[in-house]
């Protein structure tokens, strides 16, 4: 599972964020998964607790959102989304087509805590 490392450098870059805030801790982290990464998102909130364990991340809120897939026509340019179910441009037929998104993996949003922060702000719960 290549999740893992996928995650542990995900963790990386969170915990270099925050330390940049100066923050105490991550308390939550957004991620962009497009539906052609190579990134299993069921497998991204299995490892997560495990992956994040002794890290500034540790109890964060997970949130994935998924990418849908667009492709543009190789034709005529008109951008669509591509489905597994098979794809045609809208616009003109044409089944040539490349992919313009749909393939990221990327930290949309990270929330943190700082140590001098009071109560009530930033807290969503
Ligand atoms: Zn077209």
């Amino acid at each position: 599972m290549h999740e893992m490392s996928i995650l542990m450098s995900m963790v990386e870059m969170a915990e270099q964020y925050a330390k940049q805030q100066h923050a105490e801790r991550i308390t939550g982290i957004s991620l962009e998964i497009g539906e052609m990464s190579a990134v299993v998102p069921e497998y991204v909130e299995f490892l997560f607790p495990d992956v994040t364990e002794g890290t500034m991340l540790e109890g964060a809120e997970l949130s994935i959102r998924r990418q849908p897939v667009c492709v543009r026509c190789r034709d005529c340019d008109t951008v669509y989304e591509w489905r597994k179910e098979g794809f045609r441009c809208p616009a003109c037929g044409s089944e040539a087509a490349q992919i313009v998104s749909g393939r990221e993996f990327k930290i949309q949003s990270i929330e943190i805590r700082k140590e001098d922060e009071n109560d009530g702000s930033g807290e969503s719960h």
